[in-house]
């Protein structure tokens, strides 16, 4: 069935992470009115598709900085492009432990929200600290039951591997605690070091070999404990894989608002430019946010394009005979050098080889 997908961003944070290349800033917390009048103007521009939408994600930046009232006004501008949450496939809004509470858990509950994504990365508050993190591991052992006491069933913790000065045995504890507590989802990233961000100016080294040994053993870990890796950085229960993730991965449309928020709507691809004030700026002028980019997605661009998205799922994807035949030559190479299988027209990057996915997609580009 044909899905599309909204995306909400919201551009705040508490303090910024070391390696955070986000779209968020710190310290602004005074326009978020401001902000939630831009974004219902932006919203507005799209009534036309109110109603359409199957899922919902509310991202940051950090939506659970929000107040009680302010979370009151942006479920408002949600729901006048969703309807009520609750009628929706999936809905989920993004929180970090130290300003989520128990009135606002209650309240996104109420509101008919199905999924909150809780970012913890590791449990060693040293680690945590070095990340610039605020929250450490009792925080997010508050939040997280807190959420379960306001009755979510379906929570989602994000994890890192491959943190300076992060151990084997330090990742595995951080890893089983996780596990301990029983999550329906992990996204697990290792860490990337971006240009513009704090680490990058600290000259804060990756550790690609560390974080493939920590993913291995995580991914068998995981799937012991019944979470199925289903793309390359995300595992789940069964059932409670992100539908909303799963709609970009298989090139289904999808509308986001705000800055650095990214569409993809007949056919064209589009996003609005990062910053803040650029974005507040133009809807006090009546204008409609700062585009980053906009292009049409067509022939092989956009055969391409499913092709990679498609092998981001674990389960890789069948491709269209037409779409076969046009990346043979490419096929062939990459089975040929043991990084795919197929069977017949169904395609997949091998297990083993998923950490290596991005020169798979060097293939298509
Ligand atoms: S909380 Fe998330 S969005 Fe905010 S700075 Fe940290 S990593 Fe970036």
């Amino acid at each position: 069935m044909k899905m599309r997908g909204l995306y909400v961003h919201i551009p705040f944070c508490r303090s910024k992470c070391g390696y955070c290349d986000f779209p968020s800033e710190a310290g602004r917390e005074a326009d978020i009115g401001a902000y939630l009048d831009a974004l219902t103007a932006e919203a507005a521009r799209y009534d036309g598709l109110a109603g359409s939408f199957s899922t919902l994600y509310v991202g940051g930046g950090t939506p659970s900085l929000l107040s009680p009232d302010q979370f009151g006004r942006l479920l408002g501008v949600l729901e006048s492009l969703t309807g009520p949450l609750a009628g929706l496939r999936e809905s989920t809004f993004e929180a970090n432990p130290e300003s989520l509470d128990e009135e606002k858990a209650v309240l996104l509950k109420k509101a008919g929200v199905g999924r909150v994504s809780l970012g913890l990365q590791a449990t060693q508050d040293r680690l945590l600290k070095q990340l610039g993190r605020l929250a450490m591991r009792e925080d997010f052992l508050r939040a997280y039951r807190t959420l379960r006491a306001a009755g979510f069933d379906n929570l989602s913790a994000d994890l890192m591997c491959g943190l300076p000065g992060q151990s084997e045995a330090e990742f595995a504890e951080s890893l089983d605690w996780l596990l301990g507590l029983a999550p329906e989802h992990v996204s697990l990233y290792a860490l990337e070091v971006h240009e513009g961000t704090p680490f990058h100016s600290a000259s804060v080294a990756e550790a690609p070999d560390a974080a493939a040994a920590m993913y291995e053993a995580a991914a068998a870990r995981l799937k012991a404990a019944g979470l199925e890796r289903y793309e390359i950085s995300n595992f789940a229960r069964a059932g409670r894989e992100s539908l909303h993730n799963l709609n970009y991965w298989e090139q289904g449309e999808y509308l986001g608002l705000g800055p650095g928020a990214a569409s993809y709507l007949d056919g064209e691809r589009r996003a609005n430019a990062p910053a803040l004030n650029g974005y507040l700026e133009a809807a006090g002028a009546g204008l409609p946010p700062p585009e980053q980019y906009r292009e049409k997605l067509q022939g092989r661009a956009k055969n391409a394009e499913l092709v990679m998205l498609g092998l981001r799922k674990t389960a890789g994807i069948e491709l269209p005979e037409d779409i076969f035949i046009e990346f043979r030559p490419e096929l062939d190479r990459l089975l040929e050098a043991g990084l795919i299988e197929t069977r017949g027209r169904q395609v997949r990057i091998r297990e083993d080889r998923l950490y290596v996915a991005n020169a798979v997609f060097r293939e298509f580009v």
